[in-house]
Order: structure tokens, then sequence, then C-alpha cells
């Protein structure tokens, strides 16, 4: 783990021109390096337009300068904010200045595991602080905010008082091991740990939505070819994106494009025509198409409604499909043929033409409402990442076990070994880690000066 005696530095904004940048530093030395550079001491948290002048005395820039005083800063240390004109150049000779003066580069996320390491916030905040800068939708920025204000901290934290109850009920056992616990405790106990149980797979099942904030909705549009698939991918991507042709099968492989439609972001995967007897190259697009739907949200499946009869989908390609997660999206509907039955039953139906744009919008009102669905707390919104889904599993394999025991009459002693190691697994989560390694993997995963 890099020590928190060093004084660090980087740019905290984009290389590249821009209107300002801004270069950060953070750590003991924070201070004194203010005064040597500027000339005074820093006022704290108040923004002074001053000189920038390099170790051998030359005008780098006119620059706005804010001093932090540690603990009230984002690294919970002294830390210090300069805004400089956006050239590269500048932002360039201001940091390696700032090196000369003896400050070390920071690493990737250094600054927000300072921030974690003094105390600032927790795990879950630190990693909302990621989540937060890369969201692309009104729903990944509400519950990375929610993320960010410690909801999931507090979620915990209530489950580890829980927890600790049951434990101290128990272990006030272990220490007359010849007297089993009382029919009245061991009830009780029961009921404790199947209440947790219950709230941390509530909280597990929230992983799938949260994968859907942190990488979007994966849609995969699915059906015969020549249907306007392509067609309908360009209609909602808004601009000409995928290959539109009259001949059936122009789309070998697939298209992906990322989207927002209303508060969600969404990974719309155009695939190869489905033929239920299908030649060499388009034997391939189909297996590709088949993979992406293995790890689809929701299935787009387009029908041409002018089809007379319509033909038969390959049945490896229905069997993969339900109908809460397939919209039906019957296509060509100004060609006024009326539509033969859907292929799915129970699955919403959608009547679009591609061509003139009639029923698109229906089409993304209910692309919305299936992602909305994904929530399973609409007023509450956290969406666990993998690495607290991975905890929690092995929070709740722990508990489960436990319960086992207890409801087998094994020895006490065994069952609060169990609830000790969930215990651990709960603290994860927040941030009591007493593995160094794993931290660190986890904030290279930021970026050079977050
Ligand atoms: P794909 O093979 O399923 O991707 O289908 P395309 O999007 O390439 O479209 C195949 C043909 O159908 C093209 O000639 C499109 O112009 C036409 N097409 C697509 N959507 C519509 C529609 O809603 N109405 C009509 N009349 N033609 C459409």
């Amino acid at each position: 783990m890099p020590s928190l005696s060093d004084t660090i530095a980087a740019l905290a904004t984009p290389t590249g021109t821009s209107a300002i940048a801004v270069l950060r530093v953070s750590g003991p030395d924070t201070k004194s390096l203010a005064r040597e550079i500027f000339g005074k001491a820093p006022a704290v948290r108040l923004v002074s337009r001053a000189d920038y002048v390099d170790r051998s005395g030359n005008l780098v820039d006119d620059v706005l300068a804010t001093f932090f005083q540690g603990p009230r800063s984002y690294t919970g240390e002294d830390a210090l904010e300069i805004s400089c004109h956006g050239n590269p150049f500048i932002a360039q000779k201001i940091l390696e200045d700032l090196f000369a003066r003896g400050c070390r580069p920071a690493d990737a996320g250094e600054f927000t595991q300072r921030a974690f390491l003094n105390g600032r916030m927790d795990l879950s905040q630190a990693e909302a602080v990621m989540d937060l800068i890369h969201a692309r939708s009104e729903r990944a920025l509400a519950a990375a905010h929610q993320l960010l204000r410690g909801e999931l901290g507090r979620r915990m934290n209530a489950l580890v008082e829980r927890l600790l109850g049951v434990l101290a009920r128990i272990e006030a056992h272990i220490d007359f091991p010849e007297e089993d616990l009382p029919p009245e405790d061991r009830a009780q106990v029961e009921s404790g740990i199947s209440s947790i149980l219950f709230d941390i797979k509530n909280l597990e099942s929230t992983s799938q939505y949260g994968r859907i904030l942190r990488e979007g909705l994966h849609v995969v549009i699915l059906g015969r070819p020549n249907v306007g698939k392509s067609s309908l991918l360009n209609a909602l991507v808004g601009r000409d994106r995928a290959l539109v042709s009259p001949e059936p099968g122009t789309t070998r492989d697939f298209i992906e494009d990322h989207i927002v439609v209303g508060p969600h972001f969404i990974r719309l995967v155009d695939t190869a025509g489905l033929n239920p007897s299908p030649g060499g190259l388009e034997r391939l697009g189909m297996e590709k198409a088949l993979e992406r739907l293995a790890d689809a949200d929701l299935v787009l499946l387009v029908t041409d409604s002018s089809e007379p009869t319509r033909p038969a989908l390959p049945a490896e390609t229905m069997t993969l499909l339900d109908a809460t997660s397939t919209i039906i999206v019957q296509n060509k509907m100004d060609l006024g043929i009326p539509s033969p039955s859907s292929p799915l039953p129970g699955a919403t139906l959608i009547e679009t033409s591609a061509l003139t744009g009639t029923g698109i919008e229906d089409l993304r009102a209910a692309i919305i409402a299936k992602a909305d669905a994904f929530r399973h707390e609409p007023n509450n919104i956290v969406g666990i990442n993998a690495r607290h889904a991975h905890r929690i599993a092995n929070a709740r394999g722990l508990l489960q076990s436990g319960l086992t025991k207890l409801r087998s009459a094994a020895p006490t002693e065994l069952v609060a070994s169990d609830l000790r190691d969930a215990l651990a697994a709960f603290g994860e989560i927040i941030g009591r880690i007493d593995n160094e390694r794993m931290l660190d993997q986890l904030f290279a995963t930021f970026c050079i000066g977050k």
C-alpha cells in the first residue's frame, strides 16, 4: 500500500487543450509547498489568484489556487487544487515543478484511496465515486449519488448490528458448554438469522439492476432476415448506424450501439437474421446472435407484419426466449396488412414502422418499462456491484450454514463461528478489509488524479 506520508500530485482533468485544467496535491507537505510556491500562507477554502512561478523563477501561468486544511478535504489531509489554463504544456510544467519540489506522482485512485484510509468515506462510497464519474443515465446517476451518500454502508451497518445481537445471544452460552442453548434463545437466534438472510437475499437480488446501471441494459434485436432489424436500430439510435438493404441477410455479424432511452443507458445489439435453414456464413452469424442472446436483459423480437404467414424462427432460439424479457416488435405496419398472432404469447407487443417512425416512441416507452422492472425498490435504488454481490453471496452461504447447524443441534460454537465469518464478509463490503493487495487492486481501477 502506498505511504500516506508522501505528498502526491496529479492532473485531475483529461490531458488535452481545454478552458482550464485542474491539478491536485495532497499530503503532509502541501501547506509548506503552497507557501513556497505562492510566497505566503494559503487561505483556507478560499480561492486565490496567483502567479505560478517555478523553482527556476520562470512564470508558468496565472492560476487559481484553493487550499483545503485536513481533515476537511476530499482526502482528509491537507490538499491543494490549482486551476491553470487548459494547455497540456502548462499543466505538465506545473506538474514537473511540483515533482521537483518533492511531490510524488499519484497512483491511479490514490486520492480516493487516501479518503478511504483517512476515514472520509467507506469502501462502497469510494466505489460510488467511480460510478458517479462513469454514470451515463439519470438512473445510474441517482444510484451513484445514493451509494456515495452511504446508503449501502447504512444498510450494512444495520445488518452488522443485528448479527452482533444474534451472536451475543449465542456467545453468552459458549462459556457454559455443558448447558444447551435454552429453547427460547434458540428460537430467537433462528428467527434472527432468518430475517437477516431475508434482507441480504433482497440486497443480492439488486445485483442485476446494479450491472444494468453500470454497464447499460443489454438489449438484443432478433428476427428473421429482412424484417427491418437494422432499420429499427437506426430508428432507435436516431442516425444511420446499420446497413439497411433490401437483400436478406446483410447483417452477417452484429452491430452494437450505446444509446440513452429515457432515464436508461442501453447497449443495443443488432444481430444477423435468424433463418431456420441457414447457409455457411449465415450459420456463423446466427451462432453469434445466439451467443449474444445468452447475456441479454431484453430481446426485441422483430417480425414483418406484412408477411401473410409467419415463417418459423429456429426452435433453438424460441426456447431461449421468455415472455417477460421479450418485446415483440411487429414492424412494417405502414404496409397496412393486419398482423398475424404473436409468436410468443404473453410478451409485450408493439407495432412499428421503422420506415415512417410510427410506433418507435411506443417501443421506447416499452423498453423503459422493462428496464424499470429490474428495480426491486423503486424509491430506494441500491444496485450492488459485482464485488458486493460476491461478498454478500459469501455471507449468505455462511448464515445458511449456521442456520442448518443450529437446526441440527450442532455445538453452539460451530454456529457462532459461521456467524463471525459472515460478520467479516459484511465488513468487507464497506471496507473493514485487512487485505492490502485487494485494496490496491480495487483502487487501481480508478483513474489517475481521482
Ligand atoms: P434486417 O435484415 O432485418 O436488418 O432488415 P433491414 O433493416 O435491412 O430492412 C430490410 C428491408 O425492409 C429494407 O428494404 C428496408 O427499407 C425495409 N423496411 C424496414 N423497415 C420497414 C418498415 O417499417 N416498412 C417498410 N415498408 N419497409 C421497411
